[in-house]
């Protein structure tokens, strides 16, 4: 590995490693007036923040590095691990960074959520979002810009902008960058993902969850730069797709754990929501009316939106076909209603399309891989032994 790319990895383990998001707090000191809004997996309407002066940040949770105690008081044990790591951050004095959190209808805990922030954090800005969830009602578009609308309003409002199209315009436009930067990023890692391994292109992700674009995309640029100049030993691993790990994170050792036990993970659904357009926005009329647009049309698929068409597992199988991936591996956050409940749906499309896959269940805290990786090495070799998709 180059120095350069030795030393930017260290820089991205230090920045996933920092739960106080001193990056953060270091944006807000570059200029009077900065505000940083948090907000919760798996959307976040970034243009519309970012237009009005405000740094979008992603809150995925404590991970592992957090002992939860105070947030585990907030839950009963049948709900994921995320909901209790978050407010145990809020408590803990973590998030004294940002200055108000978004919490988007992802499903029913981070609704919960959003009506417990107001009494963890009184005074606090906080939004509840709440999406549409029919896509092509003309009437959803409407509803949808009024949301965003009042959104952009009341961001303005705090953080003493003035409210403008070509704010959002060149907000918008700023926004596509990272977008075109990572699907750079994703092409060269299913073209050659021994040089691009999994732990780094997560971490060089995760740093996107709190960057302003445009440094955002030249790091990416950076990284891709170094990543397949490095000329690493192809080995002779399965290639997999991850799914179902779009809101609690896995484990970083468990990323790793399954490409110890012989996958190369071609693609995945980890970071959903900074991941959010399949296409750019259409950049005529009205601005809010465009993103608005752009959304319901062009948002990615994930299991938290209603597929209307039913056609979310042939979707799954015609992309892993196209990644010429060897099989699919779902991970979910135990207790993660939408996660598991689209499960037997789309193992039913792979069944069809001959796919194999194998399917197991962890908490962001995990700390032991070991049967992970037996779970993922056995996988990997039965899909050597009996075929490929
Ligand atoms: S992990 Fe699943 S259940 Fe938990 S907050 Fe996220 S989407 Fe909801």
């Amino acid at each position: 590995m180059s120095d350069d790319l030795t030393d930017l990895v260290r820089d991205l383990e230090r920045r996933f490693a920092d739960l106080s998001l001193a990056h953060v707090t270091a944006w807000k000191a570059e200029a009077p007036g900065r505000k940083a809004l948090g907000c919760m997996p798996v959307f976040c309407p970034r243009e519309v923040l970012w237009a009005a002066g405000a740094l979008p940040v992603f809150i995925r949770g404590g991970g592992d590095q957090l002992e939860t105690i105070r947030g585990d008081a907030y839950y009963q044990s049948y709900i994921c691990h995320l909901p209790r790591s978050t407010l145990e951050l809020c408590l803990g004095g973590w998030l004294d960074a940002l200055d108000g959190m978004l919490f988007p209808n992802t499903c029913d805990v981070i609704r919960n959520l959003s009506g417990l922030w107001s009494s963890v954090a009184p005074g606090r800005f906080s939004r509840f979002l709440d999406p549409p969830q029919t896509y092509d009602a003309p009437a959803a578009v409407g509803w949808w810009r009024g949301e965003l609308s009042r959104l952009y309003l009341d961001v303005c409002a705090m953080t003493g902008t003035r409210p403008s199209d070509e704010a959002l315009w060149a907000s918008i436009s700023a926004w596509e960058e990272p977008r075109g930067a990572l699907a750079k990023l994703s092409r060269a890692r299913a073209a050659q993902p021994w040089n691009l391994p999994a732990d780094e292109v997560y971490l060089l992700r995760r740093a996107g969850d709190a960057m302003p674009p445009r440094e955002f995309t030249r790091l990416v640029d950076c990284y891709l730069a170094c990543a397949v100049a490095r000329k690493a030993r192809r080995e002779d691993r399965i290639r997999v797709v991850l799914v179902g790990a779009f809101c609690e994170q896995p484990p970083l050792g468990l990323l790793r754990a399954l490409e110890r036990a012989g996958c190369y993970l071609v693609d995945d659904d980890l970071l959903l929501g900074a991941e959010d357009l399949v296409e750019p926005v259409d950049a005529v009329g009205d601005p809010l009316d465009a993103l608005a647009r752009a959304y319901l049309v062009k948002g990615a698929g994930s299991s938290v939106r209603y597929d209307e068409q039913r056609a979310r597992g042939l979707e799954l199988a015609r992309r892993a076909r196209s990644l010429h991936a060897d099989g699919v591996v779902f991970a979910a956050p135990s207790f993660c209603d939408p996660a598991l409940l689209d499960q037997p749906r789309l193992t039913r499309a792979l069944d069809e399309a001959g796919v194999p896959y194998t399917a197991f269940k962890y908490s962001e805290d995990t700390g032991q891989f070991q049967s992970f990786r037996e779970q993922a090495g056995t996988f990997s070799d039965s899909v050597k032994l009996w075929g490929r998709a």
